[in-house]
């Protein structure tokens, strides 16, 4: 068994759709092979759009004639005008316009989950139906009965337990060798879907993976593999042809976006092979990414942007001590904040959190009763592995320094915007 995962941006349009089909039937060998996609181009961002005007009583009947008519114009490239599959498309968007005539719910998230799943749902129905009309015999199975998630609308918790099961039992009945499926989305025991995180379905495919004792997960995206650095802002970027599973956890837990950060744990854990290839140029080797040790170790920097610095001093003047760290972790975590960089002092810790307004207001009032809390807005955390003092010097020039961090192979570093 292998994995595939298409992003949205590999499915953006008719072409794109056609050029999937290209490597999977270049692929399709005595392997079978789950192929796990996204929402096509910026549809996750359009239902998004959707969901917050449904829940805060807005029109959204703009960006539904937006979404149907992006959806429509693909298939017209793809299906002869009077193929039955326009029919089932027309049905899913029967199905949210149901949604968006009731009354919304009071939980945003869930009622997000709900609209935005929309997109996946789109997007694989139609390279189905494409893959089957083609030639290429595919099973279309919906990844909300394999993928079991506790209700944290959002960011669903997996339940390991009966995914594994519920992914086995679907896999050993089905004969299929290729099935294809949607990433991003899971569901509850009760049936209602949840979402993985924004840029989730690496993860699904990993979670797959997983379960299947895959061989390998191959992620195809628009760049020649994982780089040293985001060419839209370092210039003489190169591909990484190896990398370890530690090296890539830590180059996307700091915000290298060329893979979600959750996807590599389950994936070490067996020790399941991943390769980021790209989609444009098959041909390339890509970037290997696994157990064994013999990775160079060059040195990558990645820029998170948009952070900010909060400060935290207890109010009676006292040191920090471990009841107040308690204290505050507590409420970050109540609050679903997470912490991108700490440091204490005697008398103060901080932390760099990304600028998340909301979130932000919501941690405020319950620390402001025992503590003082400052803030440091329009920075940028940029953390460089395996650094050396060329690349230190290279990287934060002219930066003004806020907070840093050195551990052997690690620094980090916060600085103004
Ligand atoms: N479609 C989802 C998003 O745009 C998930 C993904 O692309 O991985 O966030
Ligand atoms: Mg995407």
């Amino acid at each position: 068994m292998r994995v595939f995962k298409f992003g949205g941006a590999s499915v953006k349009d008719a072409e794109s759709v056609k050029n999937v089909a290209t490597i999977l039937n270049t692929n399709t060998s005595k392997d079978r092979l789950c192929v796990v996609v996204s929402a096509m181009g910026k549809t996750t961002n359009l239902l998004e759009e959707i969901a917050k005007n449904y829940f805060n009583k807005v029109h959204t009947s703009n960006q539904l004639n937006q979404l149907k008519e992006y959806h429509f114009s693909i298939c017209k490239n793809l299906f002869s005008n009077n193929d039955k599959f326009f029919e089932e498309l027309h049905n899913v968007f029967v199905e949210l316009e149901w949604i968006l005539e009731e009354e919304p719910g009071m939980d945003f998230s869930f009622v997000y989950d709900q609209i935005v799943c929309l997109g996946e749902i789109l997007s694989t129905k139609i390279i189905a139906a494409f893959l089957n009309n083609t030639g290429l015999n595919c099973n279309w199975v919906d990844a909300r009965d394999l993928i079991k998630t506790d209700n944290t609308y959002r960011e669903g918790k997996v339940d390991w337990d009966s995914t594994l099961s519920c992914t086995k039992e679907y896999f050993t009945k089905n004969s299929h060798q290729l099935i294809l499926t949607q990433g991003f989305i899971g569901g509850t025991s009760e049936n209602f879907t949840t979402t993985l995180g924004r840029e989730g379905s690496d993860y699904s495919a990993a979670i797959l993976a997983y379960c299947l004792d895959a061989k390998e997960v191959l992620i195809w995206k628009d760049v020649p593999g994982v780089l040293n650095a985001d060419p839209k802002y370092f210039s003489n970027t190169f591909v990484l042809n190896h990398l370890s599973y530690q090296d890539t956890i830590e180059l996307a837990y700091y915000g290298a976006t060329v893979i979600h950060p959750k996807t590599i744990k389950p994936l070490q854990n067996k020790n399941i092979a991943l390769k980021v290839k790209s989609f444009l140029n098959p041909n390339l080797e890509g970037t290997l990414i696994d157990g064994s040790n013999t990775t160079e170790h060059k040195p990558s920097y990645i820029v998170k942007r948009n952070q900010v610095v909060m400060s935290i001093f207890p109010k009676d003047f006292s040191f920090i001590i471990e009841d107040n760290l308690s204290e505050i972790f507590k409420v970050f975590s109540q609050k679903q904040v997470k912490i991108n960089l700490m440091q204490n002092s005697a008398i103060s810790f901080s932390v760099c959190i990304n600028n998340d307004e909301n979130k932000i207001q919501e941690v405020i009032p319950l620390l402001k009763n025992n503590y003082k809390v400052l803030f440091n807005e329009k920075l940028q955390l940029i953390t460089i592995r395996y650094f050396n003092e060329e690349t230190e010097i290279s990287v934060l020039k002219n930066k003004e320094k806020i907070l840093e961090q050195r551990s052997r192979h690690t620094l980090q570093v916060v600085v103004k915007e």
